[in-house]
């Protein structure tokens, strides 16, 4: 039993696992985002590709995010602030040169037919 990846101090399978295999779809943007961190530091591509808006997926590589997920080591996520359809972030991880990083983003999610989705992000 580990705790979730994403520091919600919850169990991994009562928390974004479920998100993750699919038994649920995560309530809020940032449940979603959570899980999303949760996927980046499991290496569970499909989901982020299934959790970007499908009008945004083309600017999303399979392979390019696979790379990004298992070069880095994902240390923690750390939430800054939230509203109905925005996350702020750092996500703290060490890069493949072994230099610890943050990763600081501003995330705007949407929810279409009952379902979040991640939609852009600046950073
Ligand atoms: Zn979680």
């Amino acid at each position: 039993m580990k705790p979730c990846y994403c520091g919600s101090s919850q169990l991994f399978e009562d928390c974004c696992n479920l998100y993750l295999n699919g038994t649920q779809s995560a309530p809020t943007a940032e449940a979603l985002m959570r899980s999303r961190y949760t996927a980046f530091a499991t290496g569970a591509v499909d989901y982020l590709i299934n959790t970007t808006h499908f009008s945004k997926r083309k600017f999303h590589k399979k392979s390019e995010i696979l790379a990004w997920s298992k070069s880095n080591q994902w240390l923690r996520l750390e939430i800054l602030a939230v509203s109905k359809t925005t996350v702020t972030f750092n996500a703290y991880y060490i890069n493949e040169n072994l230099k610890a990083q943050i990763h600081y983003e501003h995330s705007t999610f949407t929810l279409e037919n009952g379902k979040w989705y991640y939609l852009d992000g600046t950073y």
